[in-house]
């Protein structure tokens, strides 16, 4: 079946407070995760062979996945690379230019706890470890409720630093909060960019928008029966009563076509 998933993380690490453990994903449920993925059922690619397969231009590999970053934590590079290198799995960092060695500041101000961000030489160092760099924007920006002038500025000035930090290309983009318009998306489009991920979730088929691509969010709280369950199913919601509902659906849509 010709379909992709792309996974979104924020910080591994251990949670600090009760509200951080829907984006924080302990190492250890990291690296288990990432063991399985490389066990066989699934397999890890690169956001440009996934690109690749969605355009027709590489043959579709058993179950495409590939894993990605949001914000640029600085504990990625302690706790998830060692396993992403372990298991040859790529990945992609979408982080912020115009916060390079900085905090998380557009949380904190909603009551999460401080964490650092990658420095521009970590970012390096990120990159040297074959994480792609893409971007997500220059300062966290809401960009559906900032003047239009200022998103393109978010999405433009963004590609370009990054790229001169890591002397490497930035082709993909991540809207920040998932905040996106058809004039947005547009922006990213004319900036240069050659995708973009959305927070929607479920599977990337061909006609999938290139600049919507969908997302699973896989939370700081999931166990390995719900990360897999979300994977099979392509759903952010893994319940024990998932799969049930699903062949009922199923068989009820089979017997309404007799
Ligand atoms: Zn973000």
């Amino acid at each position: 079946m010709n379909r992709a998933l792309i996974l979104m993380y924020h910080i591994v690490a251990e949670p600090l407070s009760a509200r951080e453990q829907r984006f924080c994903c302990p190492p250890a449920e990291f690296a288990c995760q990432m063991a399985w993925l490389a066990r066989g059922e699934y397999t890890p690619v690169s956001m440009d062979n996934l690109l690749d397969c969605l355009d027709g231009r590489a043959a579709w590999p058993k179950n495409p996945v590939h894993v990605t970053f949001d914000d640029g934590f600085v504990d990625i590079l302690r706790n998830a690379v060692p396993s992403l290198v372990r298991h040859g799995i790529p990945a992609t960092a979408f982080v912020l230019s115009g916060r390079l060695g900085q905090t998380n500041d557009w949380m904190h101000t909603r009551g999460f706890p401080q964490r650092n961000l990658v420095s521009g030489p970590e970012l390096r160092e990120l990159a040297a470890g074959g994480v792609t760099i893409g971007s997500h924007t220059q300062t966290h920006a809401r960009l559906t409720e900032i003047a239009p002038g200022a998103a393109a500025d978010e999405i433009t000035v963004s590609k370009a630093e990054l790229e001169d930090v890591t002397g490497r290309n930035v082709k993909h983009f991540a809207y920040p909060h998932g905040l996106h318009t058809p004039a947005v998306r547009a922006l990213v489009e004319r900036a240069g960019y050659q995708a973009a991920c959305s927070t929607l979730s479920g599977f990337n088929r061909p006609e999938q928008d290139r600049f919507l691509l969908r997302r699973l969010d896989i939370f700081g709280t999931d166990k390995l029966w719900q990360f897999r369950q979300k994977l099979r199913f392509g759903t952010n919601e893994a319940t024990r009563l998932k799969p049930l509902t699903y062949y009922a659906g199923r068989i009820a849509s089979r017997a309404s076509l007799r």
